[in-house]
């Protein structure tokens, strides 16, 4: 089974969350549900001297975060149904909508936020990794969507012979827990997760 997956480079990401919005509008998702989330890491200060100068050790980065398409996913295990479920053919957890039950196991299981309640339709919805679209050869519409070209999507393997294979970095959580299919390119600014310098600056947008 090929495992797909994204490579997120942080150092090319301006946190402009046009791969947010682009997600949001082809998958026509209300207000509040973001199946791609941007997160905006930053911490540190101005700090005086005794002479009277200042220096600082401020930094700033963004993570652009969908479904990380899990080598041992959370969800799955949770969904007591059946219907978050991982496929065969790609690797890609997708959910049957014919079959959730709306219990939100899968969601209290996800360490990074990905399953996302439908309170409409009530049932659970989350990032396909537009397996639709990549069926017929195009790109999952927040890699073809970025400015920057700072996503990436394809075989996970491919993609870590290219670039590594780190994805502990914060505020993302430790990535033992679930073996993401992500890989996240590093600045120079960034931290690994469990950091306590720095916090998430928009809580709310990413559903928090
Ligand atoms: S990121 Fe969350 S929802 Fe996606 S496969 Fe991993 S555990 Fe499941
Ligand atoms: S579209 Fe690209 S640059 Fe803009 S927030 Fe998303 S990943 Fe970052």
């Amino acid at each position: 089974m090929a495992q797909m997956g994204f490579y997120v480079d942080t150092s090319k990401c301006t946190g402009c969350k046009t791969c947010q919005l682009s997600c949001k509008d082809k998958n026509d998702l209300p207000v509040g549900m973001n199946w791609r989330r941007v997160y905006e890491y930053s911490g540190g200060d101005w700090v005086q001297h005794e002479d009277g100068t200042f220096s600082n050790d401020v930094f700033a980065y963004y993570v652009s975060i969908s479904c990380n398409h899990c080598a041992q996913p959370a969800c799955t295990k949770a969904c007591p149904t059946g219907a978050m479920h991982k496929r065969e053919e790609d690797g890609l957890v997708v959910v049957d909508n014919t079959v959730c039950v709306g219990c939100r196991y899968c969601e209290m299981a996800c360490p990074y936020g990905a399953p996302q309640f439908n309170p409409v339709k009530k049932v659970m919805s989350k990032c396909d990794g537009c397996y639709e679209r990549v069926a017929t050869g195009q790109q999952p519409v927040c890699v073809e969507s970025c400015p920057l070209r700072a996503l990436e999507f394809g075989p996970i393997d491919e993609l870590r012979a290219r670039y590594g294979n780190r994805a502990d970095i914060a505020p993302l959580p430790d990535p033992t827990l679930t073996n993401p299919s992500v890989i996240i390119g590093t600045s120079r600014n960034s931290r690994l997760s469990g950091d306590k310098e720095g916090k998430i600056e928009n809580p709310q947008e990413v559903g928090l």
